[in-house]
This record gives structure tokens, sequence and C-alpha cells, in this order.
């Protein structure tokens, strides 16, 4: 047995030489322009196109750790609201990294670590996740016995009692989100139709502490990691699999190296499933769809084709791909608990998403990520937009006769 720990810990200071060697080149304010086809959508971080002040981009928030580093500066709200509007989407360590080996994300997230450590971070707005999160051990602060009627539910094993090959990890969204139960439900149909030996925690899952992580309050998010491994491990399980992008990340880099069970998202072990035939999609479609990567999903872990490969199972449907895609993509506005932060950001970010999604000409931007999902449409909403937003899937359960 593997011991259960969490990583060692990072410290700011140990990023100096990159904040200080940032050299204001902006390379990290947008795509590479080779990449991009059309200038309107050359910008891709999300905060610095809406709030444009340098401090909210890449660059600037490296200089924000520097002065704060060297006691240039002291925090204020304003320095507070540029540290808590970044997405998190990483799109600037996506440009900056391979030119100039400087990791601006890591700073970000690590500087938000240090604003926990010293008691200056968190703002009021985050209090209602973290009560949640410390009363009912999910962020929606449901009951998690709610969590044991799934069981049931999905006519699925309890892996806490019975053995199972695969645990099938839900999340906090599409365990008590009613809108993403169809998604839930297609998800244990597609595994049970290609003979997977399935089982779910019910009310002894708990959140993957992926939002804590985001916040920088690392010790609350290792005191949920922690019981996560004990629980995941003692299933005797041979892997993990998560609905969610963030819970994959988290599991990915967090937890792999401390656990015995693998971890993989869905859109893997699927893409996988039916590449080995275990599944075949048959029933056609006509809609014109796009990929839309999950920043989690796509820049953390780099799934990028997998997803593609089951929407290309699908006869009959035509996938293009976004202006913005793979390394390149938008984030959704609900990256960093930014979008959960500041609400009407989020949906600015989101609704600029849809408009790329109406340019491309598509029906439906298909995702995999419960926060993507949401924000998405809510930015559908706001535009009064007849794209859709769509789980892969509930679109490959259809067409493999789901429902
Ligand atoms: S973070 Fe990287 S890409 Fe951005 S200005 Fe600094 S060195 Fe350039
Ligand atoms: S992580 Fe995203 S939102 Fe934050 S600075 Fe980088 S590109 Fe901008």
């Amino acid at each position: 047995m593997k011991a259960n720990l969490t990583k060692t810990r990072e410290l700011l200071s140990q990023y100096r030489e990159d904040y200080a060697l940032c050299s204001k080149c902006k390379i990290c304010h947008g795509n590479h322009v080779q990449e991009v086809n059309h200038a309107r959508f050359f910008r891709n971080c999300p905060s610095g196109s809406r709030f444009r002040f340098e401090a909210y981009y890449a660059s600037g928030r490296m200089e924000l750790a520097r002065a704060l580093n060297l006691k240039e500066i002291e925090v204020t709200p304003q320095y507070k609201h540029a540290l808590y509007t970044c997405m998190e989407c990483g799109s600037c360590q996506e440009q900056c990294y391979p030119v100039k080996q400087i990791w601006p994300l890591r700073v970000i997230e690590l500087l938000r670590e240090k604003a926990v450590a010293e008691g200056w971070g968190l703002l009021p707005e985050h209090e209602p996740f973290l009560k949640n999160l410390e009363e009912s051990d999910n962020l929606l602060g449901k009951p998690q016995a709610e969590r044991d009627k799934l069981i049931k539910e999905l006519d699925i094993k309890d892996a806490s009692k019975d053995k199972c090959e695969t645990l099938l990890f839900i999340g906090c969204q599409y365990a008590f989100k009613p809108a993403m139960k169809d998604t839930l439900h297609a998800a244990v149909n597609l595994l049970k139709k290609a003979g997977t030996d399935v089982g779910v925690l019910g009310s002894k899952e708990l959140c993957c502490g992926a939002p804590l992580l985001e916040l920088g309050d690392r010790d609350f998010f290792e005191a949920f990691a922690t019981e996560n491994i004990k629980r995941i491990d003692a299933t005797g399980a041979q892997e993990v699999i998560t609905l969610c992008s963030h819970c994959a990340s988290v599991m990915t880099e967090e937890y792999a190296s401390f656990m015995e069970v693998k971890p993989r998202h869905i859109t893997q072990y699927i893409s996988a499933a039916l590449e080995d035939g275990k599944l075949k999609a048959s029933k056609k479609s006509k809609a014109t769809v796009a990929w839309h990567d999950p920043c989690r999903l796509g820049r953390r872990l780099k799934v990028y084709d997998e997803p593609r490969a089951i929407l290309d199972a699908i006869p009959g449907l035509k996938r293009v791909e976004l202006e913005r895609n793979k390394g390149n993509a938008l984030c959704c506005g609900n990256g960093g608990m930014a979008g959960m932060t500041y609400p009407e950001f989020g949906l600015d970010v989101a609704k600029e998403r849809i408009f790329e999604a109406e340019f491309c000409e598509i029906d439906t931007l298909v995702t995999s990520c419960p926060w993507c999902e949401e924000m998405l449409q809510g930015g559908i909403d706001g535009r009064k937009s007849k794209v859709k937003v769509e789980n892969i899937l509930t679109l490959l359960d259809e067409s493999v006769g789901g429902k």
C-alpha cells in the first residue's frame, strides 16, 4: 500500500526566477497568431480581455508576485481582484513556457496559496463554498445521503461493499444537480453496454477538492484528498473514472502518485471502448458540432484526441473545430472559481465563447465538464443563441441506443 499523502508543497519563492525573468513580452496575452485564422479570436486571456489593465494578464500577475515578494507593494482590494479574476485557464502558460520556459500559471496558483497561508486571501464571496465543504463534504452543501440514493437509481454496485474492477467517481455537480442527471445516466448506460464491472462510492465519495486547490487552500484540499485516496484504494478497483474534468486533473496531478487505483477521465475510457469494439455508435446524427476543450482536460491533461475520436465515431455527425481549439481554446468562463466569484464576468467570457460557436456555424457545442456545461448554457441564454450545449456522453448514448 502506498502512503496516503499528497504532494510535497511548493512555495511561491521557488518560482522567483520565473516572475523576475518575465520580460513583459506579452506572448501570454493571446494565441500564436499563425494558429488563429481571424484577428477577432487572437486574444485568449479571459481576465485580461475583460479588464484590460496589465495586472489582469499573466504578465501583470507575475509583477504582482514579484513586487509582493520584495515588499514593494501592499495587498489592496484591487490586488485581490486581479488575483481572483484569473480563471487559471493556463492559456498564458501554454504560450509562454515553450518560448520562455517560464510558468506563469504556477506562479498565480502559488500566489493564491501564499494569500491563504498568510491569512489575507479569500473573499466573502468564497465563504458559501467553504461552508458547504466544511459542513457537508460537497461543494453544493447537499446531504451526502443523497449520493446513496443514486446507487439504487443507477442500479449500480456499491463499491464500498461490493468488489468492482472500475470505480466511477461522479463528482459533486453530476451527483446533485437535476439538470445534469441525464449525463450521469448516459455515463452509466455506456459503461454497462461496454461490459464494464462498475461501481460507485455513494455517500463515501467526497468532493475531490479541486475548488479548494483553485482557491489556494491547500491544507483544506489535502483533508479531502487524503480521505478520498483512502476510500478509493479500499475498493480494490483497478481504475477510477471521473465524469468531471476538474476531478480528472486533480486526481492525475495530485492523487495519482499516492494512490494504487489509476485515474482516467471518462472520455479516455469511452474512446478506448469504441476502438476495442466494446461500444458501437450506429444511430445517425445530422448535427454539426464542435468540441469545446475544457481547460482542465485539454491544456492540463492533454486529452485532445479522445473526445474528438468519440464524436467522429457517431455516423453522420459533422465535426468542425472552433477558431480557438486544443491548446488555444478559450476558457468557458468558469475556471479557477472566478466565474463563481464574479458571475457577471464569467458570463461575459461564456458569451464570447458562444459568439465563437455561432461564428463557426455549429448547432451544438459538445463538452464533458459540468463547469463548462453550466457556464456555456448561461452564455447561450445571455446571447439568446440558437446554439445548444450538450455533454458528449448523452450524444453518444443516443447513438448507441441509450434511453
Ligand atoms: S508571463 Fe511569459 S509570455 Fe507573459 S510577459 Fe512574462 S515572459 Fe512574456
Ligand atoms: S490563467 Fe488564464 S485568466 Fe489567468 S492569467 Fe493565464 S490566461 Fe489569463
